[in-house]
């Protein structure tokens, strides 16, 4: 049923990603018409018109330039060159005289200007500086608008238009005007033209956009898909999953995070499979020390016995104490046990603990040699303090050589106070130093001394030195002992610091 959904999921994603692509594509390729549409269509009269005006432009400048000599040769040439009409005039005495003049190939509309026209243009280009431009229409209409012209004389086809120019040349204290005139050829033979042609390059580029949407929507979603597949192994608790990742490096990426989140997840698997069958062992042990004692009481008269009592008193209190290691260890990981802070003298706490250790001093033969010099204020919670330090001095018991013998040292190191529990036992190698911090992991699997320790001390001292913030370690030499030590920054005795 899982399985299916997923599995909907993923083609569902999959044809997104493509019409995604084939959108993004689609969009950029609109955008690249609709610029080229503009310009070269809609904006391809104005263009035109401006190329043509800067022509007329040009061929004045030239002209301007050679009025002194062959002033008829340029005319003539200019005009054959670019197709255009051409008259020179010289204005004297209130009249104008033509002095060169040159006739393209069309129908010159110049050519055919009444006097009047021709004085208006003088007018307006002496007005506008010199200079003056105009696009003129012919209509067959008069009347119909301010710029047509109708000229008696001259057959032109509807819709034609011209671009008039007329410059003032100043020569040799001489006024003369020049006017030019250009046919402005439709543009719209030629916008049609475009507009079928951009059809269909518009029709070709929303079809290579597809294309390549699909192929691109492939070669992502090709490795993607290979990922998901393998997750849905890791999903199903298959943590071998090989995740590779082929194609692009955010896909080897992806692949690596997730061949990394699988070796993690796999180990978390295996490390809480170990721990509930530590568990289970620990608490196997003392309830059937308590049940086959209790059996055994009842049964035979002559068991029923202060010391079989004892043993069933001392199991129980072994299984207290392992719930509430459990219990401890498991709100310190969760963060609801917080430790509650008060100042006190950790040099008479440390002592306070060594009366626990007398009996097993008077009756074992250990030695603990305490060094305490002077009172230490610290700012903790003093339980959590006294279960470390427990902790500590238990596993040295535990491990310590035949010497039997244990160091407690306290020093005072500027701000803070260092406490280290020492042995001289077999040590722990380096390569397992790090590990001997996790809950239930012993250096040797093997339930050595079933009456001391639960496997968690050192988490718990771990959970409650984190959770003071302080420092914590371990130095080791295998076949010299170990040093487990912590510090605590120093407070004045009423708590500052
Ligand atoms: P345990 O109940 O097994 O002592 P701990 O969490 O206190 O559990 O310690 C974890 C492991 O660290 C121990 O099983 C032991 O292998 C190692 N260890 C702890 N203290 C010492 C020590 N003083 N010397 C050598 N090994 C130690």
């Amino acid at each position: 049923m899982i399985f299916k959904k997923t599995k909907n999921t993923d083609k569902k994603g999959h044809v997104g990603l493509r019409w995604k692509l084939f959108a993004y594509l689609a969009a950029f390729t609109l955008l690249i018409l609709l610029a080229l549409w503009v310009l070269q269509i809609r904006l391809l009269g104005y263009f035109y018109e401006r190329e043509k005006f800067s022509e007329l432009e040009d061929a004045a400048d030239v002209i301007g330039k050679s009025m002194g000599n062959g002033l008829d040769g340029q005319v003539s040439s200019i005009s054959a060159s670019k197709n255009m009409c051409i008259r020179i005039f010289l204005i004297e005495d209130g009249a104008a005289h033509q002095v060169a003049d040159a006739e393209a190939s069309v129908d010159c509309m110049i050519h055919h200007l009444p006097s009047e026209l021709l004085a208006d243009l003088y007018d307006s280009a002496n007005e506008g500086g010199g200079t003056y431009h105009k696009k003129v229409s012919f209509n067959h209409d008069p009347g119909e608008s301010e710029d047509d012209f109708r000229l008696p004389g001259m057959h032109h086809p509807a819709n034609i238009s011209n671009a008039i120019y007329v410059r003032l040349i100043e020569h040799e204290g001489r006024r003369y005007m020049a006017v030019f005139d250009s046919e402005l050829t439709p543009v719209t033979a030629t916008v049609n033209t475009l507009q079928v042609q951009f059809l269909w390059i518009s029709a070709f580029l929303l079809f290579a956009a597809f294309l390549l949407a699909l192929v691109l929507s492939r070669v992502i979603a090709t490795p993607l898909a290979a990922v998901t597949a393998k997750a849905r192994k890791l999903a199903a608790g298959n943590y071998e999953a090989d995740f590779e990742g082929i194609g692009y490096r955010e896909i080897e990426e992806l692949a690596s995070t997730l061949n990394f989140a699988a070796n993690e997840i796999g180990a978390t698997d295996r490390l809480q499979k170990e721990l509930i069958a530590n568990i289970s062992h620990d608490l196997r042990t003392p309830l059937t020390m308590i049940k086959g004692y209790s059996e055994l009481m009842r049964d035979l008269p002559g068991e029923n016995n202060a010391a079989n009592a004892q043993i069933i008193i001392d199991e129980t209190t072994r299984l207290s104490e392992l719930v509430n290691d459990l219990l401890d260890i498991s709100k310190l990981q969760a963060g609801t046990k917080k430790p509650e802070y008060s100042v006190f003298d950790l040099a008479a706490l440390v002592e306070e603990t060594m009366l626990r250790y007398e009996a097993l001093i008077r009756h074992h033969g250990y030695r603990i040699e305490l060094k305490v010099a002077e009172k230490a204020f610290v700012r903790a919670d003093r339980t959590m303090i006294l279960q470390v330090i427990y902790n500590l001095i238990n596993n040295a018991v535990n491990y310590t050589g035949d010497s039997l013998r244990v160091g407690v040292d306290m020093k005072i190191l500027e701000d803070r106070v260092r406490l280290s529990v020492t042995d001289d036992g077999e040590g722990i190698s380096p390569e397992r130093i790090k590990d001997i911090w996790e809950r239930y992991y012993r250096v040797d699997k093997v339930h050595k001394r079933a009456v001391m320790g639960t496997g968690l001390g050192l988490s718990i001292v771990k959970g409650i030195l984190e959770a003071h913030g302080a420092r914590y370690g371990v130095d080791s030499a295998v076949g010299v002992g170990s040093v487990f030590w912590f510090e605590l920054p120093l407070v004045g005795e009423g708590g500052s610091i």
